[in-house]
């Protein structure tokens, strides 16, 4: 009898590993509290966190817009009937030749963060909207800090609206990322002074700043507890009361925070090796880093991990690893998990809260290991 209650074990015994499986209805239950918590935001599922057509599909139907990367998640989202107009092409980093595709499909909201962009956009997207991108400030309180790849200075995405204002696109507004699984609501406060004086700043120069993106960032409970959603909407809430004449349009690019909880990874153990005497044990997983556990790099992400074996089963710790021949596919060692001391060959192991982060980047099949098989639950 399995711990983790995500699907009949029968279920689980006849798929191959390793799989994640996807609750469609959590996905379901995770847009609607944060449609809750922010009522008038248009939600934009950030697309990298997972790919899946299940989850596509089922945030389609849920009436959710979605923030693109690339040509291939444009098409992902038209095919499950996204609206255009709830699209927005999020990543600053864009071919010329993929704006116009993106155009021609009819986005008309881009991200962008440098001059050499705006003017391919100009080029490329002519009388699109426009909203920069400012750098984060780099922050303590996140698992994944964005605060240096993406973005630029107040002043620089100031004189990229003028500029696209010149070039006839349409200056739109401000965008920031805080940072992925965010465990304080507090940088929100400081991207939204910034956003705020931007306002300020672009009406002076004759240009009505309308949107805010809040990005993404909402955390979810892996070993540790979170603040729950609503704590940050009362948050971010109050910032925008306390630094903008008039609330701005808002939109929101949630990515783990819709997804990860939905997700439950079934791997197996293809080895248990003791090396010394004076170790922990290796216990070697058919999924590793380059398989789709790829945010167990420098452990940043500690899922709770279970087995097959009862609760009470004498534990002791383990390096857990993946299974290619690359000595970085180490998941946890300075961590150490305890688990069963009976583990052996061929049993089970649950990640849960698996959802995000795992198929989207487990993409290659390094030495001939297969990434990540999704199987969808409703
Ligand atoms: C990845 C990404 C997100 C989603 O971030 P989460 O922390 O998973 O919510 C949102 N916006 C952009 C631009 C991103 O690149």
């Amino acid at each position: 009898m399995s711990l983790h209650k995500f699907a009949a074990d029968s279920l689980v015994a006849n798929l191959q590993t390793p799989v994640l499986l996807l609750k469609t209805a959590t996905i379901q239950q995770q847009y609607a509290a944060l449609r809750d918590a922010f009522p008038s935001a248009q939600v934009c599922y950030a697309i990298k966190a997972n790919p899946a057509e299940p989850v596509v599909q089922t945030l389609a139907n849920a009436g959710s817009g979605f923030e693109l990367a690339s040509r291939a998640e444009l098409d992902l989202a038209l095919r499950y009937g996204a609206d255009p107009a709830r699209l927005a092409f999020g990543n600053t980093i864009k071919k010329r030749a993929d704006i116009a595709y993106a155009y021609a499909k009819g986005i008309r909201l881009f991200a962008t963060d440098s001059e050499a962009d705006v003017r391919c956009l100009a080029a490329a997207a002519p009388g699109a909207k426009i909203y920069t991108r400012l750098l984060a400030e780099p922050t303590a309180t996140a698992d994944w800090p964005l605060d240096r790849k993406f973005g630029c200075p107040p002043e620089t995405a100031l004189e990229l609206l003028s500029l696209a204002r010149e070039l006839d696109l349409q200056p739109y507004g401000v965008s920031f990322h805080v940072g992925s699984q965010q465990n304080s609501p507090e940088p929100w406060g400081q991207a939204l002074r910034r956003a705020a004086w931007m306002f300020a700043e672009c009406r002076q120069r004759g240009i009505d700043l309308a949107l805010v993106n809040l990005g993404g960032g909402f955390p979810v409970a892996y070993l540790k507890p979170v603040p729950p959603i609503q704590a940050y909407a009362e948050a971010i809430h109050g910032f925008i009361q306390a630094y903008f004449p008039t609330p701005p349009q808002l939109m929101l690019e949630p990515g783990r925070f819709l997804v990860a909880e939905a997700g439950l990874l079934v791997c197996e153990v293809m080895l248990v090796a003791r090396k010394k005497a004076d170790e922990a044990r290796w216990v070697y997983l058919d999924v590793g880093i380059f398989g789709g556990m790829t945010e167990s790099a420098g452990e940043a992400t500690k899922y709770p991990i279970t087995t097959d074996y009862p609760a009470d089963a004498p534990c002791s710790e383990v390096i857990l690893a993946g299974p290619t021949c690359d000595g970085r596919d180490i998941l946890y060692d300075r961590y150490r998990y305890a688990l069963p001391d009976a583990l052996q060959q061929g049993d089970k192991l649950y990640f849960a809260n698996a959802g995000a982060y795992t198929v989207s980047c487990g993409s290659v099949s390094y030495n001939g290991f297969a990434p990540v098989a999704v199987h969808s639950l409703p």
